[in-house]
């Protein structure tokens, strides 16, 4: 399984200078390669190179091997679309590869420049180290907010999904983010008053228009998105180990499902709410932490999980008396209607891994 590990660099400032300067020139001969690509109608690499490589090295000044990266860069953005001419941020990722980028051990990486080599130390966690043998030869050098890093390729072995007797149903929601069929929820609340916080900043912002104004709002949205990210992230690392530990897989429903009931059920005053919220990325953290632990992961047919008692069977949309409460009309149970959910949700579940049963229905479709 591939992953991205963001390594932080701590580059001298003439180191930094040389590598901003390369950045800028790489991206300005980006924009120079796609104008002549769609001038011409050309995305050929081989033509453009033809075309364009004399003219990247001379006024651009970039390297041999960098002139063909930004010829291939500005081809492949070209290619999906050639409708319009694609352009480039000044401070647009550039991608390394064991051509121009390579490391010295745990703590150095020799990186090209227009000045040459330049030798830059870089600063690695101990998790970090544990995987450094499975870094691949290809790497994004990033430029945020005055700082350098490279967002390096992992292949990252899989164990084999472990035996496990048990299921742990995950109901993921709006209130509550998610809630599994042991009784535990993990709140949204947190995120939702910094989502508040953010947007009562951001309205008082969008009135002034300014310039720094416009700033401030850009870097508030970075921030609210990784303070998202971040939940999300201790939310299934929460879940996989709590499986992993009692033996169990988990379940989840399948996305599109989730969005369509959440709609159904959301008021118009919690809009804004959910659809400012992530349950895409929720559920893609739980997918891959549970492929990286050995957990199975399995999805369910969402249909009915929320309206359906799972006492007693009995399923009706009167069951589902609000968003937070179930009262059963048959038998009379009441509780929590997410952990009713997640409890369906884990029942549902024939004990078959995603990708087993995929493949399944591929030989039986073509086989
Ligand atoms: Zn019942």
């Amino acid at each position: 399984m591939k992953q991205t590990m963001l390594l932080k660099l701590a580059p001298t400032p003439e180191q930094a200078q040389a590598l901003l300067e390369t950045v800028h020139a790489f991206n300005a001969a980006c924009d120079y390669v796609a104008s002549q690509a769609f001038e011409a109608g050309v995305a050929n690499k081989f033509e453009l190179q033809k075309m364009t490589y004399g003219e990247l090295r001379t006024t651009y000044h970039l390297p041999a091997q960098l002139a063909i990266r930004c010829i291939s860069k500005a081809s492949d953005v070209y290619k999906r679309d050639k409708s319009i001419q694609p352009t480039f941020r000044p401070e647009g990722a550039m991608v390394y590869d064991e051509r121009v980028m390579s490391f010295k051990g745990l703590t150095t990486v020799s990186l090209l420049t227009l000045q040459g080599r330049v030798l830059v130390p870089f600063r690695m966690g101990g998790y970090q180290e544990s995987r450094f043998e499975s870094i691949k030869g290809q790497a994004d050098l990033l430029y945020r907010e005055g700082i350098f890093s490279l967002a390096v390729t992992l292949e990252v072995p899989t164990p084999e999904p472990q035996e496990t007797t048990d299921t742990l149903g995950v109901d993921l929601g709006i209130i509550n983010l998610a809630t599994d069929s042991r009784g535990e929820s993990f709140s949204g609340e947190a995120v939702e008053k910094n989502r508040i916080r953010h947007h009562v900043l951001r309205q008082r912002l969008q009135k002034h228009g300014t310039k720094s104004a416009k700033r401030h709002l850009k870097n508030l949205s970075g921030k609210e998105a990784r303070f998202k990210r971040n939940t999300n992230h201790v939310i299934s690392k929460c879940i996989v180990q709590k499986a992993k530990a009692n033996g169990q897989a988990i379940a989840i429903e399948e996305l599109r499902h989730i969005r369509q009931r959440t709609e159904r059920t959301v008021r118009h005053s919690q809009r804004a709410r959910h659809s400012s919220w992530t349950f895409g990325q929720l559920r893609f953290f739980l997918s891959y932490k549970a492929a990286l632990a050995g957990v199975p992961l399995h999805t369910v047919d969402p249909r009915n999980t929320s309206r359906t008692c799972h006492i007693c069977g009995y399923c009706a949309r009167e069951n589902h008396k609000s968003q937070a409460s179930f009262v059963c009309c048959s038998c009379g149970y009441a509780g929590n209607a997410d952990l009713n959910a997640a409890l369906n949700i884990s029942r549902a579940v024939v004990m078959q891994p995603i990708v087993a049963s995929e493949n399944r229905w591929n030989n039986h479709r073509f086989g």
